[in-house]
């Protein structure tokens, strides 16, 4: 191990973390980008290299440097399968973080950036107002019109393709304003939900769904107010500070009243941010130790739907369905049988794996608009296994995949859905 006092300059890195990686390669299969590219430095191993070559005054933090830790998509398959422990997560966000104050950008790029992420993503009622101007754009027929004409190639390919992201708004926003959903059953236990960001507004069916399959499993729901986003999208893109306090309100929002009760997340990517508030804020004295038992409060819904033993409803559903891992929900929360579980329990359902579902989708959070070409690369291996699986739906339990999913799909023109998990099993309740 090299020493502290021979680093040539200060670290932002735990050493003990970094250190920790014998550079052995058994992550390099896991790793989407290094699927992807085949190159040592698109690698779990080529970047910790990196890190550890910035860290030891070898090389300095350049464009070149930085875009390899750019192209990391933070799927943390990495972290799953390494044998040696390597907490690969808290390296690359403390790395991004860092790279902060290394960032040649424009003015307008520059702001662009700060306000969606201090002002727009973290404040739900100015998500709202982008949502609903997203949803007029495409009831009102201006997305169809945009599309036929082409009209966006002609200013550049990348508007154009990130036209194509649009996401579908499926139903009224979903709001958290402390509302109570009774299972109505006496003496249930009582949970509490997060709603998150993105979700509740370009899914609020799906969430409504949810909150369903919580009352069918006898559990009453609370939504507190007051809450909001994760912070995982701002620590993936280097902003730990922001992050750190969309957790400490967070952690208020959810401790009024009674603190032990489990906080059920829909979004598996939340619900990894969330379990690791702990470590977020174990430097601040005030809030280490309340993050602590937040992080412990925190389940996701398909996990915690399975430990309940929630029984489908009698509907069958006679289609061929797939499963992709969330790669929060595999490779951080460990959750991999759950959803299966669940899927299987629906009558009718005619279960199959998907060939590499434990690899990533590409979708990353903002990485799907951030890095195109490398998102799209890693999806298109996706969707050609989705293709010779020859399923009719493909289930999901992140947000993220579930748009990033979709696109590929409908861009390679298969007949296949996309769906919550929880949502397949709402649909087992529904009247034929
Ligand atoms: S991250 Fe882990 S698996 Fe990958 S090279 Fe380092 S020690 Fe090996
Ligand atoms: S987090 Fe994912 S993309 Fe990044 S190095 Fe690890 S396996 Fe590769």
């Amino acid at each position: 191990m090299v020493e502290a006092q021979q680093m040539s300059q200060p670290s932002w890195l735990n050493e003990s973390e970094l250190y920790k990686c014998v550079h052995c390669g058994f992550c390099l299969q896991a790793c989407p980008t290094y699927l992807a590219t085949g190159l040592e430095t698109e690698s779990p191993r080529g970047r910790i290299a990196l890190m550890k070559a910035v860290n030891e005054g070898r090389l300095e933090i350049s464009d070149q440097v930085m875009r390899h830790w750019d192209l990391c998509i933070q799927c943390r398959a990495c972290e799953d399968v390494c044998p040696s422990g390597v907490p690969y997560g808290n390296l690359i966000e403390s790395t991004m973080d860092r790279l902060r104050v290394h960032r040649k950008i424009g003015f307008v790029p520059r702001l662009a950036y700060e306000i969606s992420l201090r002002y727009l993503i973290p404040n739900q009622r100015n998500l709202a107002i982008v949502f609903s101007m997203m949803n007029f754009y495409i009831k009102s027929g201006l997305q169809k019109l945009v599309r036929k004409t082409k009209i966006l190639k002609l200013i550049s390919d990348r508007l154009e393709r990130l036209e194509k992201m649009t996401p579908s708004i499926n139903g009224k926003f979903f709001r958290a304003q402390g509302q109570f959903y009774s299972a109505d059953v006496e003496g249930t236990e009582k949970i509490q939900m997060l709603s998150g960001c993105v979700m509740p507004l370009t899914q609020g069916d799906q969430m409504r769904a949810a909150v369903r399959m919580l009352n069918r499993a006898n559990k009453d729901v609370e939504i507190p107010s007051n809450q909001g986003c994760c912070g995982a999208i701002n620590s993936h893109v280097g902003g730990l500070e922001k992050a750190k306090e969309l957790a400490r309100a967070n952690i208020d929002a959810f401790s009024k009243g009674n603190d032990s009760e489990p906080i059920v997340v829909a979004s598996a990517g939340c619900g990894a941010r969330m379990m690791e508030y702990g470590h977020l804020l174990s430097d601040d004295a005030d809030y280490a130790l309340k993050a602590v038992n937040f992080s412990k409060r925190v389940v996701d819904i398909n996990e915690f739907l399975d430990q309940s033993k929630l029984q489908p409803g009698e509907a069958s559903i006679h289609k061929i369905v797939t499963y992709q891992d969330s790669c929060h929900l595999a490779n951080v929360q460990k959750v991999k049988d759950a959803p299966r579980n669940l899927i299987k329990s629906i009558g009718g359902v005619d279960f199959c794996e998907l060939k590499g579902s434990n690899v990533c989708c590409g979708a990353g959070g903002t990485y799907m608009i951030t890095e195109p070409e490398m998102s799209e690369a890693v999806l298109t291996e996706k969707i050609r296994n989705l293709a010779d699986s020859g399923a009719d739906i493909i289930a999901t339990a992140n947000p993220g995949c579930f748009m990033q999913l979709d696109n590929g799909i409908k861009a390679a023109g298969l007949d296949v859905e996309v769906k919550y998990v929880t949502e397949l099993l709402d649909e087992t309740y529904k009247q034929k």
